[in-house]
């Protein structure tokens, strides 16, 4: 068994809205802009207008709802457009993961970089991500829109 080495296994799991995910030919980056500077609006127009020609638009937005992604664009609402159709539900928008639980002793330690968590600590302060946990949490994005999983599958 390997590692994770950038290849994303497609032929894991069962046909469904992701093969015929419009963003899987775009920049995940794209999908998670940062801020309300201009550039990172210029993004988020970017990503939805992607999303509103893709077909799994729905599809996208209801599993987006129903997982409570805690950032990036899906199904073409922000996380602030989510958050906010959640909150009429009277359901907060809190990160789910699925990444392995970390050990009660590792609470204490901030999330390290180059990895998925320490992309969400830099999001959760409102700081840019770091180059590394950027691409830790593209993987990540990749491997979810591809396998519906952020677990590394050997
Ligand atoms: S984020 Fe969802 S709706 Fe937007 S392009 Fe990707 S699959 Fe389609
Ligand atoms: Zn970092």
């Amino acid at each position: 068994m390997t590692a994770y080495q950038g290849q994303v296994p497609d032929t894991r799991r069962k046909a469904d809205w992701r093969d015929d995910a419009a963003c899987r030919a775009e920049d995940p980056e794209d999908f998670f802009p940062i801020g309300a500077s201009p550039a990172a609006k210029a993004l988020e127009r970017h990503a939805k207008a992607v999303c509103w020609r893709c077909p799994s638009l729905e599809a996208c937005g209801r599993w987006a709802l129903e997982t409570r992604q805690p950032f990036g664009i899906w199904g073409g609402m922000t996380e602030a457009e989510r958050a906010k159709i959640l909150r009429r539900r009277g359901i907060k928008l809190t990160p789910v993961e699925d990444e392995p639980a970390q050990p009660a002793r590792a609470k204490r330690e901030p999330a390290k970089c180059g990895t998925r968590p320490g992309y969400l600590r830099h999001r959760a302060a409102g700081e840019t991500a770091c180059a590394p946990c950027r691409q830790a949490n593209t993987d990540a994005d990749n491997r979810l829109r591809r396998t519906g999983t952020m677990r590394v599958l050997t």
